[in-house]
């Protein structure tokens, strides 16, 4: 018997403590999988991203499979101003990308300040895959991927590039996250088998400082996965979110029985006691339960997100703090 499992047993046969045990976990010892797989993407270009992770399900492939696959479409659109290369640049005119991907096991990879390549998901999935090692950053990653196959992509997008001279006249520099200059993708899904996965991967914050590094690549603040308990992801002002391993915290709680909005929503708090001026920042987490239970709660409102279950592909407003 999984060390887990007996723990759970444990718990829900004693007295009181089996009241913070979820049902789950009281009826069976065990948790139950989904009886169709649950997907779960941040924002509202993750309904594209689920439509590609539902395909790539129903065509066979693995969970892993479908959140690469399912957050490199966002990545592909050059439309996006928050992810892939049609992301917005740091400050100093560069576009650098982050990302990472979790599996049921928790292992996991990871790419940090990496240019000029269209999919940095794919490079964190292969430095989980072929390298002893967790995360590669910057020059390092790079050459990393180049010599691992992967295309360097150069390319400049005019419309991108005047904003930024725009900005570069007033440099009113503000590490201000709105609904207007984030949107990093966070996916989660579970299949039939139970078996969970994640991925995380953004442009990071508009005008960032060169060399900064939000939540979204760091393993436990953009996303966790842990396949006894379930998953969760971040998006938002990146500080915020790491100063409290936000993701790990949300499957934390889970772990101790707490419902996957109320993790969320109790990870909010938790920024929100440790900070004043929130004002102009946003920060939204997604859980999803390993039994296919799922919720989001943001520090404002706006934070959308998508759901794709046996109920087909839709749009979700989160809850959020008053
Ligand atoms: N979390 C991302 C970062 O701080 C930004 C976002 O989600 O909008 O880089």
């Amino acid at each position: 018997m999984p060390l887990d499992r007996r723990r759970f047993l444990r718990l829900g046969s004693t007295g009181a403590l089996a009241a913070a045990v979820p049902s789950w976990t009281r009826a069976a010892g065990i948790l139950v999988p989904p009886a169709s797989p649950v997907v779960l993407s941040t924002w509202d270009h993750g309904l594209a991203a689920n439509r590609k992770a539902w395909q790539v399900l129903s065509d066979g492939g693995n969970v892993l499979d479908a959140v690469v696959e399912g957050v490199a479409v966002v990545e592909n659109d050059l439309g996006n101003r928050t992810v892939g290369q049609g992301g917005r640049p740091d400050r100093d005119g560069h576009v650098t990308l982050d990302a990472c991907v979790q599996d049921h096991d928790g292992r996991a990879g990871s790419v940090a300040f990496v240019e000029h390549f269209p999919n940095p998901v794919r490079i964190a999935r292969a430095v989980m895959e072929r390298t002893p090692h967790v995360m590669l950053v910057g020059e390092g990653a790079e050459r990393w991927a180049r010599e691992n196959g992967f295309a360097e992509r150069r390319i400049t997008l005019p419309g991108v590039q005047a904003e930024w001279k725009e900005w570069t006249v007033q440099k009113a520099y503000q590490p201000v996250v709105n609904i207007e200059n984030h949107d990093t993708i966070g996916q989660l899904a579970v299949d039939a088998r139970g078996r969970l996965a994640g991925s995380c991967t953004t442009s990071g914050m508009a005008y960032k400082v060169h060399g900064r590094v939000g939540d979204s690549p760091i393993i436990g603040a953009g996303l966790f996965v842990d396949g006894e308990v379930g998953a969760a992801c971040a998006t938002g002002t990146g500080e915020l979110v790491i100063r409290i391993a936000g993701s790990h915290t949300v499957v934390e709680m889970m772990r101790q029985g707490v419902e996957p909005t109320e993790a969320c929503r109790q990870a909010v708090e938790r920024i929100v006691r440790r900070h004043r001026d929130l004002d102009r920042h946003q920060v939204g987490f997604l859980a999803l339960r390993a039994d296919g239970a799922f919720g989001a709660f943001s520090l404002r409102q706006g934070f959308t997100f998508a759901v794709s279950d046996a109920a087909g592909h839709r749009l979700l407003a989160s809850e959020h703090m008053g």
